[in-house]
């Protein structure tokens, strides 16, 4: 590939820098993407002139497009039958979620993607596969069964991206891996995204790299809109705790994870009864169940996804409020993943996580991870009421909370007064829901005076109806 193609010929701070084609401006322009992001900035030039590119860069700061931009780019100049581009992500989520960002850029080209995953039937990628796309993004498992099956003819693979690198070692994809790498020319470039950097990471890449082009930005720290902490709480009030910060007026949408795929769903059964609309994303239910579940909280059908790490890996919904780890997540890396969710696209975000005694050391090795201690949130008065979760529900049957009137540590304090964050979300008409993709928006900007995460008001709330403090949605 020539280098004459990152050559600066316009303003330096918006996409005329990399001389796409026309169509793929468009795609961008439509996609409403204006300015680089900084991971895109720094490996796009690479990528065009076929450099190997290992782009380390935390979550939610747009690198699918990064490595997406300019293959199709590289596509549409040296257009061919496919396939030609490999594209391997470590969750059937996240190469649905890379595809529909490559469907979405390259609208106004000829480009053809397909998806490679495992939980669902094959034949209909395998009938995609017959229509030669030039790009495959799939997981490691399918693909390798479809190169075993001779389904998948890799011989002209020549550009292989690995994304969310990270991920392919904590999900044992490496076997895997390393068999697909063999059957692949070894004349091809290697694109290398990865929101942390762990040891095994490094070796592979040491392996697969070539002469690299390195970007490193700002690893493993939690992107800066996100206001995050813990709450130091005992297991048996977790559940309490996480119905009244669910209540906060400024939480229209939180995603919460649990350490097993039981207690994720066990959670949100318990918020579902308790007339929240919560759903499930864990490792035991069908692809179908998975797609579902996550199209409904992307488009508002649901307010809160309770999720285990796997399935949640690199999802992207923008506008998510609150990250709540309920229970907290194994590794200081997967705290940046997990926090990410939230904060993305340059919105702000809380993320909370619950910490009990057991909890020290991680909370330790965090620190050190980070550079910097965890804020201590003071946690908001639990409802004694919202404690009892497992309780049947009793649907719009709340009564007025019995310690909500100015008592406690928190109540009156500065968690209280945040009425003027959800002023959107109560005028009925800003909460973004039901739409398209991507149609989630934060729904209030009470984030500056919602620190200390206290204020519960979900007795007051529930008496009205659905807890939430978005209105009542159409359904
Ligand atoms: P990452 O893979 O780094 O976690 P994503 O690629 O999922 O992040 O991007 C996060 C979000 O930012 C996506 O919704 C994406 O569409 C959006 N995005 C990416 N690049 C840009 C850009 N240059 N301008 C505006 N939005 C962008
Ligand atoms: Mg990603």
């Amino acid at each position: 590939m020539s280098s004459a193609r990152a050559q600066i010929d316009s303003s330096a701070d918006d996409f005329g820098q990399f001389s796409f084609h026309p169509s793929l401006e468009k795609g961008l322009a439509q996609a409403g993407f204006q300015t680089p992001r900084p991971i895109q900035a720094a490996t796009i030039p690479a990528c065009l002139d076929g450099r190997d590119v290992m782009g380390l860069a935390q979550t939610g700061t747009g690198k699918t497009a990064a490595f997406s931009l300019p293959i199709l780019q590289r596509l549409i100049e040296e257009p061919g039958r496919g396939p030609l581009i490999m594209i391997l992500a470590p969750t059937r989520e996240l190469a649905l979620q890379i595809h529909a960002e490559i469907e979405e850029l390259a609208r106004f080209t000829e480009v053809q993607a397909t998806t490679l995953i495992g939980g669902v039937p094959l034949g209909k990628q395998l009938r995609a596969l017959r229509r030669d796309p030039e790009i495959v993004v799939g997981c490691p498992g399918r693909v390798l069964d479809l190169i075993q099956q001779r389904e998948l003819d890799v011989r002209g693979i020549d550009t292989l991206v690995l994304d969310e690198a990270d991920h392919m070692f904590d999900m044992g994809f490496l076997p895997d891996l390393r068999r697909i790498l063999g059957a692949l020319p070894d004349d091809r470039q290697n694109l290398l995204f990865s929101a942390t950097m762990p040891g095994a990471i490094r070796n592979l890449a040491n392996d697969l790299l070539e002469d690299p082009h390195v970007v490193e930005l700002a690893p493993s720290a939690p992107a800066e809109a996100i206001e995050h902490g813990v709450f130091e709480t005992d297991p048996s009030r977790k559940t309490g705790l996480l119905d009244a910060l669910l209540s906060n007026d400024d939480c229209g949408s939180a995603i919460v994870f649990t350490r097993t795929k039981h207690r994720a769903k066990r959670l949100a059964d318990q918020l579902d009864r308790k007339g929240r609309r919560a759903v499930a994303l864990q490792g035991n239910m069908s692809q179908g169940q998975r797609q579902r579940a996550m199209g409904g909280f992307r488009e508002g059908k649901f307010d809160i996804l309770v999720a285990t790490d796997i399935a949640a890996r690199g999802i992207d919904v923008a506008g998510i409020d609150y990250v709540v780890n309920f229970d907290v997540p194994d590794t200081p890396e997967t705290y940046t993943h997990r926090i990410g969710r939230t904060g993305r696209a340059g919105a702000s975000g809380r993320a909370i996580t619950f910490v009990t005694r057991e909890d020290r050391g991680w909370v330790r090795a965090t620190e050190r991870m980070l550079g910097e201690k965890l804020a201590r949130f003071d946690p908001p008065e639990v409802d004694a009421s919202a404690e009892a979760l497992e309780r049947p529900a009793r649907r719009g049957q709340g009564r007025p909370s019995r310690n909500r009137s100015g008592g406690g540590r928190n109540g009156s304090g500065r968690g209280r007064n945040r009425s003027g964050g959800s002023a959107k979300a109560k005028d009925g008409s800003g909460s973004g829901r039901g739409g398209s993709a991507k149609s989630r928006s934060r729904s209030g900007s009470g984030k500056s005076d919602a620190r200390g995460g206290g204020g519960s008001r979900s007795g007051g709330r529930r008496r009205g109806g659905r807890p939430g403090s978005r209105p009542a949605a159409p359904r």
